[in-house]
């Protein structure tokens, strides 16, 4: 479900410019071909950008073209080698060479008679020049394109224009085997060429244009689409990203708006309460930061407007305690708090870790219970019938001060007697749409603390969290001893040999190892790169940087065959046949198992009873087991690097320091190595999360399938963009405080009412 009502915009009265069906504009064939690459409407042709951009005087390196690869090629003919019949049946053949200067390319085409092939003889000559597409094959050792789609620069223009144009860039979109890049071209510029000024909405107000001297709406376009130079490129760009920005803002300022004209209860701090005989039974003391967190959430649940901050904070950083003395506050006056967590695992433990720390604080109503207690109820997915009837009074009845849960919390039959603060943890999980949900739940706004352990370099926070204020807790608490982490090649039995060993001495010393697999079993596939934050962002930005190179556009090539990936069952039998961890009980815990299973694996790991536990990535977050020392990450290169950084925040939380043995097949030297090698060298969270997305976002330039995907962040580049996403929020802020409606600025309620409420709510709610 994604809609309107999470986009609180006011539409204008002049809907409907820029959505006729692209059948109707350019004809149902191109039309068809165009819809499957996404755009549907001229709208969506227009902000169907060039993927870059091809100099028509610089030839593509065709030596590095790789087989089975979908190219666009600009290149210039060596040799046409005439139409001849075919040797050994009936039809005819045509055969061009074409040459970037050094390498060559065969062209190939197939004809049923020789006139079917005379105009791509005559059109092909010598010396002509063009763009060709096609798939690499391989023809008695030498490459060609068999049918390549093409266009010479000469067809397109009379002699004069090709001259004049020899220096405009040439527009490459992404396209596919149904529609080459210059026919997308041709009818974005049908399109284009029908559009008065006026047409295209423009939603940047004027003042903001002038202040970073924007090119308007209609312009962009025209420059985007049809440079004369890369200069012109630049220029649309520029505007086209701060319109991206902008728009994206209003729209997350608006959501704020929104919420805080809401009103909430305020949740004053009680002295002499549960929060202050919590404090007062702390086995420990709060950190700096813990107490300067806990200072502003104390501030803000006391005041009547809704609260709405993500506190992010190292793993191992204390998020729980500061969130626990919060709903504590929410607790002593008179409300009720609800926990939100990704994972069932992470749900119990989070009963388990709050029950304790309370201790009889938690047991209102029982023997030994405190004066001032209150209890805290489990409500998730699978609870029995009888103790899911028993947790839903506790919630409705208001005798449950905290309920922790999974997103059964958010099913309709859910109640709150007063439902005061909502805490999601790990945010990067739920959505938008459960924030929204929950919130539903109380009569007024409750107020919201989004934790979140995935350190969020400050672009993204500006742009997935826009409607939440940010408190960043950096500090550990003390006496942590760190992780000490090694890169393992798997290409040496000798070490791999010596990690096991070294798990044998750990869980002799008492300890607790976890290995972690990125799959399930040998049938199963991959699981390690689920639900990455970073890789989620980048599909939806595809990188344009790179305007002028002229290197070949194509959609990934097959990836070479690896060897099998680690799987949980194949490792875990494996390790119980393992010598040197004879009489070593080894457990095993994935996604598939049931609730039970999970929940005995985990016990039996924190107990001690099964130290070994062969794992997926669920327990990838939040899981706190003190006595886990060592973590194995077998094939650690397919993980990426914000989720090996939450994986090794799982050891090391106690007071023995951690080993964290990276175990990987990546050569020496190459991309995967490096970015194992980059885990291995910091243990800042912060740095890796920007790592990563610098890295994803040089991968992606391949992905060529993505660019034509829906969002409205096309162009924006969440690495590089820090300045036009801060410009823009503040604009954004600015005028929606003045003008919540929009009135002032019809296109932009219109721009937003149409393309965000799809779009951007989607991409909002990965987060
Ligand atoms: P995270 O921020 O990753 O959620 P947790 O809240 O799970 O971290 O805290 C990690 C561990 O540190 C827990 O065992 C918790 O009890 C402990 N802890 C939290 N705050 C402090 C502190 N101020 N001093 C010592 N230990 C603390
Ligand atoms: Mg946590």
């Amino acid at each position: 479900m994604r809609g309107s009502r999470h986009v609180p915009a006011v539409a204008g009265d002049r809907t409907g410019r820029l959505s006729t069906p692209l059948s109707k504009a350019v004809g149902p064939k191109t039309a068809e071909a165009l819809e499957k690459l996404g755009p549907r409407t001229t709208g969506d042709l227009l902000r169907y950008y060039p993927r870059r951009y091809g100099d028509r005087g610089k030839l593509t390196d065709l030596a590095h073209l790789r087989l089975g690869e979908h190219v666009t090629v600009i290149a210039q003919v060596a040799k046409n080698g005439g139409v001849r019949p075919m040797r050994n049946r009936n039809g005819a053949i045509l055969n061009v060479t074409i040459t970037d200067g050094r390498a060559e390319l065969q062209l190939t085409f197939f004809g049923k008679h020789a006139r079917t092939l005379d105009g791509h003889a005559n059109r092909l000559r010598t010396g002509a020049t063009g763009m060709f597409t096609g798939t690499v094959s391989a023809y008695r050792g030498s490459r060609q394109l068999t049918h390549p789609d093409y266009e010479t620069f000469a067809d397109l223009d009379d002699e004069f224009e090709a001259v004049q144009k020899i220096d405009w860039p040439v527009p490459i979109y992404p396209a596919s085997a149904a529609i080459a890049s210059w026919r997308i071209g041709t009818a974005v510029r049908t399109v284009l060429g029908a559009q008065q000024a006026g047409d295209v909405p423009e939603p940047l107000p004027a003042a903001y244009r002038e202040t970073h001297h924007l090119v308007g709406a209609l312009q962009a376009l025209q420059l985007v689409h049809e440079p004369h130079s890369t200069t012109d490129i630049a220029r649309a760009h520029l505007r086209l990203r701060h319109e991206e920005a902008f728009v994206l803002q209003t729209a997350l300022a608006q959501r704020r708006s929104a919420m805080l004209a809401r009103p909430a209860t305020a949740r004053p701090a009680r002295p002499g309460g549960i929060r202050d005989a919590f404090d007062a039974r702390l086995p420990f003391t709060l950190t700096a930061g813990q107490r300067e967190v806990g200072d502003v959430l104390e501030a803000e649940l006391a005041r009547p407007l809704p609260m709405q901050r993500l506190l992010q904070g190292e793993v191992g950083s204390g998020k729980t305690v500061v969130a626990l003395r919060a709903m504590l506050q929410v607790v002593d006056a008179g409300g009720q708090a609800a926990l939100l967590a990704p994972t069932e695992v992470l749900a119990q433990q989070h009963l388990r870790t709050i029950t304790a720390l309370l201790g009889p604080l938690a047991e209102a109503g029982m023997l030994g219970g405190a004066e001032e207690a209150t209890r805290v109820t489990l409500l998730t997915g699978s609870l029995g019938a009888t103790a899911r009837r028993k947790a839903l009074a506790a919630a409705a009845s208001g005798e449950a001060g905290i309920v922790i849960g999974t997103h059964a919390l958010l099913s309709e039959n859910v109640q709150f007697a007063d439902l005061g603060l909502v805490v999601i943890d790990e945010q990067h999980r739920f959505g938008v749409e459960q924030r929204d949900a929950l919130r539903a739940k109380a009569d007024a706004s409750p107020h919201l603390l989004v934790m979140t352990a995935t350190p969020i370099p400050r672009t993204v926070a500006m742009t997935s969290f826009g409607d939440l204020e940010t408190s960043t807790l950096s500090e550990l608490p003390a006496g942590r001893s760190g992780v000490e982490t090694v890169v393992v090649p798997a290409s040496r039995p000798a070490w791999i040999q010596r990690v096991w060993q070294r798990i044998r001495e750990e869980v002799d010393a008492g300890g607790r190892a976890y290995v972690v697999c990125p799959r399930i079993s040998a049938t199963e596939a991959e699981q390690g790169a689920e639900e990455d934050l970073v890789e989620d962002l980048l599909d939806d930005l595809p990188d344009t940087g790179d305007l002028l190179a002229t290197g070949a556009v194509g959609a990934a090539a097959p990836a070479p065959a690896r060897p099998a990936l680690a799987a949980v069952e194949e490792v875990a039998a494996l390790l119980r046949q393992e010598p040197a961890l004879e009489g070593v009980t080894i457990g095993e815990m994935h996604g598939r198992l049931s609730t039970e299973a999970k929940d005995a694996a985990m016990a039996a790991f924190a107990g001690g009873a099964a130290p070994v536990l062969v794992s997926t990535t669920v327990i990838e977050v939040g899981v706190d087991v003190p006595e886990a020392t060592v973590m194995v990450i077998l094939d650690a290169d397919r993980f990426g690097l914000s989720q090996l950084h939450q994986l090794r925040g799982r050891i090391g939380r106690g007071t023995k320091p951690g080993v964290c043995l990276a175990v990987t097949t990546a050569e020496p030297g190459s991309r995967a190595m490096e970015r194992v090698e980059a885990f291995a060298g910091t243990t800042d969270g912060f740095r890796l999360a920007e790592l990563d997305l610098e890295q994803r976002r040089e991968g992606d330039i391949l992905g060529a399938a993505q660019a034509g995907r829906g969002s409205s962040l096309r162009l924006l580049r969440v690495t590089k963009d820090l300045d036009i996403i801060a410009d823009a929020r503040a604009a954004a802020r600015d005028l929606v405080a003045r003008d919540p409606a929009l009135a002032t600025e019809p296109d932009l309620a219109e721009v937003l009412a149409e393309s965000l409420d799809e779009e951007t709510a989607e991409y909002l709610q990965r987060f």
